[in-house]
């Protein structure tokens, strides 16, 4: 196909050569008689033929006529003209007598370079110049530039040129002259250059892209020579036909040319090299050796001997050339037959420039001028199939290169597979021995190893199935399931996995799904968990204080599919901008110095970005050093086919005012959302204080603020409203809370947050709304209505006993022991008796007897005591007691015991 495409190439090259070498006039005993030539529709026409020739003469113009010429074939190199036997060397004035029609329009004329200098009259006008004529070395001296001329013409023209040459192994005008019609002359000139431009290009291109390919590939030694040659060889196709740059850049010339031919040398080497590189083990070392020697040679003569700079350079180029190209395609052919990688195209490149060549080559001989265009065609088909064959080359290398490493990657997660495999049974053993032996009787520093090694046990596991993990996912071994689950109760079965840490570490966690997420979702509940326990996990890690929170919302919704971001939010110790680079890669720990501190394999994020894409989403990370770290990550996941839409909004509590006390910034974030979803009127203290004289239907305590049990109590005895407290306690060690408050264990989770809010309305509050207020004329007008007796000996208990009365609106009076108790009930009936036990002159159970005779069952007894052991309860009632409420008294004991016993005189208002 591509031989055929070649063929194509060589034809249309032929076509174009027959079309330039189409009959023109010519000039014959030094007259060209053009009076019939149509400059208007014809190209310019090279003033070409026999022109009379004054051999060692410089004649002026107009002495042309008194003197016998000679004739000589122009162009052509005077050395090399029939009949006369000149040497390269001297001095010689041409003289033509053109015919021109008549009403010519604009003429110009084009003078080619020469090797050397010349001057060039028209009807004795002097048009052009170039260098300095003259009559010997000394006085003459070369400079190649074409010019190019517009002229007035009569119908008769009288052409007088004089050149001299004796630095250059050319003597003469080798190339056509060309006149025309102005515009046309212009046009070739341009197109000239253009084409020549093109040239330059294409090579200075290929060369530029090969010197990429070799610095950015594997740096095969091939594509480096080609891109030399490339280079050197459009710096030498630029000096050797735009002579115009030296002169424009005010160079200096002489080693512009001289420096053309040194690269033009030098290429020839990158190009030898770059051969013999392409297929080493074709190539005969020795001929290549003689070539670079030979050419090597050329070198040193251009430079030692500065005034030869004009030898005859394409003689020799080709006759170097000529030498190897044919041990080149000789190579070649050997390598194509041998089915070496790319050899064919270079063996068409090397078609290509052949054919280039050979044309030059017959243009030089015959002393017509070289056609650029072809030229052209020529060179970037050698650039062409060179790259191609390089490409392929490059592209095969690369190839090799990846199934290399792919190979190595595999065996690489492999080896980890089985390795973590291997690992993983004897460190079940070791795991399952620790938890028998940890039964069995041991020491307590006996325990404390096994506990060591228990954890540290459970810990390699955990590596281990990272390991594993990581090498599921680089083997592409990981396939999602796509089942319905609910993503709040995801995010809050997580967290609850982590409660007994964060208590441990007196951390908040919060958990909360915006009210947009939808109620099921189909997905791999399993793996989103993974990724969520692996950042709650880090993030616990990583704080040493504070909290650690899950948001979840809905970003992105459409019929069939939803958008989830997750965000695990801690206020830890941060990572810095240089560690967040790296935070996804695989085995990358922030810090080393962190993986001694806090273990861990640097796997889990890497993991947890592999999955998240396979979910089709993203993962990243905003971090501020010291004051914590946001992980972010999102998820695509598809709608269950009924989604039945949550109701998360409980319309009872609108309007609820709320009073918060917390000075945790993400707890208050929390419940602000919160407020937002169920439309609440929020108050937000963040300091232990209690706003006064404001009331509220509801107050959200957070245990972790400053003196939060104490605030509780506080709260309890002045508001009388439900109150939720939250605290790290956990169910297991449940304090008692009076019937006011809530309590919400660590983690506080929106849906728990909803059940709780849901049952409130199940508290009555006991006392009417104004006695809350806290204004004493109300509080005593309420206290009349209950007498209150408190006997108690010791006087801390008297005033601790006497400030939750009167905080929750009630006075009393004090007797100190039971025969005061006695005497006070003698002078007031009192409806309500708070008894201690213990005291002196009559103990609380002698007391309580004695009144039970006294008055029978007109007052509630309530027995206070410090005894908490079994049975003391049983005594106090069968002494006549109604009730018993054990010390330290609880802060809302007092009102709990009004409540139950008192509440007929309480409602009245
Ligand atoms: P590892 O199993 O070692 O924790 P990861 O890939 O999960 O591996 O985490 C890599 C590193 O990123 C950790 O060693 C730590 O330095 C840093 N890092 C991860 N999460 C946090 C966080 N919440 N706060 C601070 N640093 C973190």
């Amino acid at each position: 196909m591509l031989l055929k495409k070649n063929a194509f190439l060589v034809l249309i090259w032929m076509l174009f050569s027959v079309s330039l070498w189409a009959d023109t006039p010519l000039a014959k005993a030094g007259v060209l008689d053009l009076s019939t030539w149509d400059f208007e529709t014809n190209a310019p026409i090279s003033l070409q033929g026999e022109w009379a020739f004054y051999w060692n003469q410089l004649t002026a113009p107009e002495a042309n006529s008194t003197i016998t010429p000679s004739f000589i074939e122009v162009p052509s190199f005077w050395h090399q003209a029939d009949g006369l036997s000149l040497s390269s060397k001297g001095y010689a004035t041409y003289h033509l007598k053109i015919l021109l029609p008549d009403d010519l329009p604009a003429m110009a004329i084009q003078m080619p370079y020469t090797f050397s200098a010349y001057k060039l009259w028209i009807n004795g006008e002097l048009i052009a110049q170039n260098g300095k004529v003259g009559t010997s070395k000394a006085t003459s001296t070369p400079y190649w530039l074409p010019i190019t001329k517009t002229v007035t013409l009569d119908n008769e023209v009288d052409i007088t040129l004089q050149i001299s040459n004796f630095h250059s192994s050319h003597g003469g005008i080798h190339l056509p002259i060309y006149m025309g019609v102005s515009e046309a002359i212009v046009k070739q000139e341009r197109t000239n250059i253009g084409v020549e431009l093109l040239v330059v290009g294409s090579l200075l291109m290929g060369g530029l892209f090969c010197m990429g390919l070799f610095f950015f590939g594997h740096r095969d030694t091939p594509i480096l020579y080609f891109a030399v040659f490339c280079i050197l060889q459009s710096y030498s196709e630029l000096s050797e036909e735009l002579f115009y740059i030296p002169k424009y850049l005010d160079l200096n010339w002489q080693w512009f040319i001289r420096l053309e031919r040194l690269a033009s040398f030098v290429a020839i080497i990158a190009l030898m090299e770059y051969a013999i590189h392409l297929f080493p083990k074709d190539k005969s070392r020795l001929i290549t050796r003689i070539i670079e020697f030979t050419v090597l040679g050329f070198i040193l003569y251009v430079f030692i001997f500065p005034g030869n700079y004009f030898i005859n350079f394409i003689i020799i180029t080709i006759s170097i050339l000529g030498i190897f190209a044919p041990y080149f395609f000789y190579l070649l052919v050997r390598a194509v037959v041998k089915k070496r990688k790319g050899a064919i195209y270079v063996l068409y490149s090397l078609i290509s420039i052949l054919l280039v060549l050979g044309f030059s080559l017959y243009a030089n001989l015959n002393n017509v001028g070289e056609n650029p265009l072809i030229n052209f065609i020529g060179i970037s088909a050698f650039v062409f199939f060179n790259i191609l064959a390089l490409s392929n080359r490059f592209s095969a290398r690369l190839n090799e290169a990846v199934a290399i490493a792919q190979e190595s990657e595999r065996s690489k997660t492999e080896f980890l597979a089985t390795m973590s495999h291997e690992i993983r049974t004897p460190l079940n053993g070791v795991i399952g021995m620790t938890q028998l032996l940890d039964k069995t009787s041991l020491s307590d520093e006996q325990r404390r190893f096994t506990d060591i090694i228990r954890v540290s046990g459970e810990n390699l596991i955990t590596i281990v199935d990272d390991i594993l993990d990581f090498s599921k996912i680089t083997e592409g071994k990981v396939t999602l399931e796509s089942l319905p689950f609910s993503p709040e109760q995801l995010i809050e079965e997580t967290i609850d996995l982590f409660s007994e840490k964060a208590n441990q570490e007196g951390l908040q966690l919060l958990s909360q799904a915006n009210s947009d997420v939808p109620a099921e979702l189909l997905g791999d509940a399993t793996r989103i968990k993974q990724i969520l326990i692996n950042l709650v996990g880090n993030a616990i890690k990583f704080t040493p204080k504070g909290s650690v929170s899950i948001e979840m919302q809905l970003v992105e919704h459409s019929e069939d599919q939803a958008r989830l971001q997750i965000n695990v939010k801690d206020t830890g110790i941060g990572i810095s901008e240089e560690q967040q680079e790296r935070l996804f890669k695989y085995f990358a720990q922030a810090d080393a110095s962190i993986s001694r501190k806090y273990g861990g394999s640097g796997l889990g994020l890497a993991i947890s970005r592999n999955l998240v894409n396979l979910m089709n989403g993203e993962i990243w990370a905003e971090s501020t050093v010291g004051e914590g770290t946001t992980f972010s990550f999102t998820i695509l996941l598809d709608h269950v086919q009924h989604n039945v839409p949550i109701v998360r909004k409980i319309p009872s509590l609108a309007d609820t005012r709320v009073l918060v006390l917390s000075a945790s910034p993400s707890f208050i974030t929390m419940i602000e959302k919160f407020g937002k979803e169920q439309q609440l009127t929020l108050n937000i203290i963040t300091k232990p204080i209690i706003p006064a004289k404001k009331q509220f239907d509801l107050v959200i305590l957070d245990s972790y603020i400053q003196d939060g049990e104490h605030l509780l109590e506080e709260l309890e005895e002045g508001q009388n409203c439900p109150i939720i407290y939250f605290t790290p306690l956990t169910a297991m060690q449940k304090k008692e809370f009076s019937a006011q408050v809530k309590a919400i264990y660590n983690p506080l989770k929106f849906s728990i947050l909803r059940e709780t809010l849901k049952t409130l309305d199940q508290y009555t509050p006991i006392v009417p709304k104004v006695t809350v207020k806290e204004t004493s004329s109300q509080d005593s007008q309420v206290s009349k209505k209950l007498e209150i007796l408190v006997v108690e000996d010791h006087p801390i208990n008297q005033k601790l006993v006497m400030m939750l009365l009167k905080k929750n609106g009630y006075t009393a009076d004090l007797a100190e022991n039971g025969v005061q108790a006695l005497e006070a009930l003698e002078k007031k009936q009192y409806d309500l008796i708070f008894m201690d036990i213990q005291m002196p002159e009559m103990d609380g159970l002698t007391a309580t007897k004695e009144i039970r005779k006294r008055y029978n069952k007109q007052q509630v007894i309530i027995a206070m005591t410090a005894n908490a052991m079994q049975g003391d309860r049983e005594e106090c009632l069968s002494a006549g007691m109604d009730d018993y409420a054990s010390k330290p008294l609880k802060p809302g004991i007092i009102k709990e015991m009004i409540q139950k016993w008192m509440k007929k005189e309480a409602i009245v208002e």
